[in-house]
């Protein structure tokens, strides 16, 4: 069952032909910083991902390793892309708050742990990874920042 999202105006729309049941929290700051809150988001590769109104899409390039792609017309942030080079490149972590019907969509991990904010917390007793151990895992090459 392929699910559709958009941004808030609709001038970006999407539809993933891959299944989507688990959506991961990030709660790194610049993450807090771009979606105003916590950035829930599921993963897409990138030949599973269907975009129309990519023209409306603008791409700021947050690090060195992914850009984060939103709505020019109503500023809805979308995805974040990988961009480095290797088996990851092109693959998107798109908003879950994009969908259109997240039924069936569950908070399954949370990663950047030790950057949340005090003040909240998700229910439950989810797998999670600080910050160093999410590069240990992903990026070993490049040097936290
Ligand atoms: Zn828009
Ligand atoms: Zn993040």
């Amino acid at each position: 069952m392929s699910k559709t999202g958009s941004c808030l105006c609709g001038a970006v729309k999407y539809r993933v032909k891959s299944e989507i049941s688990e959506v991961g929290a990030c709660h790194c700051g610049m993450c807090r910083k771009w979606t105003g809150g916590v950035n829930l988001a599921f993963q897409v590769a990138a030949n599973d991902m269907e975009i129309t109104g990519g023209d409306h899409i603008t791409y700021y390039p947050s690090s060195d390793w992914a850009e984060r792609g939103f709505c020019q017309k109503c500023g809805s942030s979308l995805f974040y892309r990988v961009t480095a080079e290797g088996p990851q490149k092109g693959e998107y972590h798109v908003g879950m708050g994009t969908l259109e019907d997240t039924a069936g969509v569950t908070l399954t991990s949370e990663i950047f742990t030790d950057e949340k904010p005090d003040g909240y917390g998700f229910a439950g007793d989810l797998p999670g990874m600080t910050g160093a151990e999410v590069f240990a895992m992903y990026a070993p090459d490049i040097e936290q920042k």
